[in-house]
């Protein structure tokens, strides 16, 4: 049977993506903001012409760190523009892929921006865009023959423990955001195909024969978490950027013609900001410690994984974390992961800069289907560093 020009394109994009490795690091570095105050605006990073290398400047005359990645965005590039950049990798989901997109970086350098975003227009980040990029694949492809179905899904990581932020109201489907301090923790089990599910998430399924019912019933969801992180920031001091946020969409589609079937889903995962423990004063609150260790284990956790598949070993430590369980599927097999390393440009952030992209370094070394080769690390530091301090 041919396939038409659509699927070809695809076919070899994935087929590009195989012989690339399924791992990319992608770093977007934010403008200056109007509270980064009045200093001199002279940014910390200087981007390269070729979209793919950067140095960032130390503390210290003469300092520099090169560093090279998939790609690097200048601060001016827009939401559409690095939506272009990730919409093949999203749309992989369609074809069967676990995909996940994670933002990395300090507080205040724009993961959620990435995201989310904000608004209903240009702001509009990853999430929102994705969402309809699936919907109106999947309604397309029904003029192949292809009939899916899809399932919505939106929870917390908080200290090492997974909260659902929707609540399902009634019969009719209507979603409510949950208080996330009263929610019941929620565990990760193994289906019997071996991957990895939420036991007991509220799963929205999603209108995939109706545009506008489908976009209505994505919104839904995607707001009703967002209230419920906002409340909790009020009420919890900041907790949002101490806690992980993963948006799940799982798709299921049959061909009705030759009775193929296809299993993906997309993930699109808020990191808790990567900043180490602030000396003065955090370690004196007992609650703030707790949470800095959480994010430190889950994110070193994160990091070790990302190692051991580097390095081929045959024990990948998934289950060290809950972040890394749940997504075990997208960071095996069939996997494809991206990540999106945020920075601040100003000098103060340098430090934590040069972490977030010492911790990213580490990412690309991974090539996922390859991970029996032995992959020898190259940049200085690179094997012994942690995104957390000692
Ligand atoms: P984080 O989630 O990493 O803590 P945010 O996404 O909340 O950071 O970003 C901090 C602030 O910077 C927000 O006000 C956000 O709107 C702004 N911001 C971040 N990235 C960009 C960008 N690329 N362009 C314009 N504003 C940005
Ligand atoms: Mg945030």
């Amino acid at each position: 049977k041919l396939l038409s020009g659509e699927q070809l394109r695809r076919a070899l994009h994935n087929r590009i993506q195989e012989l690339r490795g399924n791992i990319r690091v992608y770093v977007r570095t934010r403008p200056f903001l109007p509270t980064d105050g009045t200093a001199a605006r002279h940014s910390s990073i200087e981007i390269l012409p070729d979209g793919e290398s950067l140095t960032i400047m130390g503390k210290h005359v003469g300092e520099g760190h090169a560093f090279k990645f998939d790609k690097v965005f200048a601060p001016s590039t827009g939401q559409d523009m690095v939506f272009e950049e990730v919409s093949e990798f999203v749309q992989s989901a369609l074809d069967g892929y676990h995909v996940c997109l994670f933002s990395y970086g300090q507080t205040g350098s724009g993961k959620t921006h990435t995201m989310q975003g904000s608004g209903n227009g240009a702001m509009r980040g990853i999430i929102p865009r994705a969402v309809e990029q699936i919907l109106s694949q999947a309604l397309s492809m029904q003029s192949q023959r292809w009939t899916f179905t899809m399932k919505a899904s939106f929870l917390e990581i908080y200290n090492e423990e997974l909260r659902d932020l929707l609540i399902m109201v009634n019969s009719d489907g209507s979603i409510k955001p949950r208080d996330t301090r009263t929610a019941p923790k929620l565990s990760i089990k193994r289906n019997a195909d071996g991957k990895s599910f939420v036991d007991g998430i509220n799963m929205v399924d999603i209108d995939v024969t109706n545009r506008t019912n489908g976009m209505a019933q994505l919104e839904a969801v995607i707001s009703a978490a967002a209230r419920a992180r906002s409340v909790a920031t009020t009420k919890m001091n900041a907790q949002s950027s101490r806690s992980h946020s993963v948006f799940m969409l799982q798709l299921c589609g049959i061909n009705d013609e030759s009775g193929t079937t296809v299993q993906g889903a997309l993930n699109l995962c808020d990191l808790a900001g990567s900043e180490r423990l602030d000396r003065s004063g955090a370690a004196s609150d007992a609650k703030r410690l707790k949470e800095t260790q959480a994010i430190n284990k889950s994110l070193s956790c994160l990091g070790d994984v990302f190692t051991s598949l580097a390095n081929g070993s045959k024990h990948v430590p998934f289950r060290n974390s809950k972040l890394t369980f749940l997504l075990q599927d997208c960071l095996s097999g069939d996997g494809k992961a991206l990540m999106f390393v945020n920075l601040s440009p100003t000098y103060e952030s340098s430090n934590e800069s040069l972490c977030s992209l010492r911790f990213a370094q580490r990412v690309n070394q991974v090539e996922l289907g390859k991970a029996t080769k032995h992959v020898q690390y190259g940049g200085k530091g690179s094997s012994s560093v942690r995104p957390t301090s000692k």
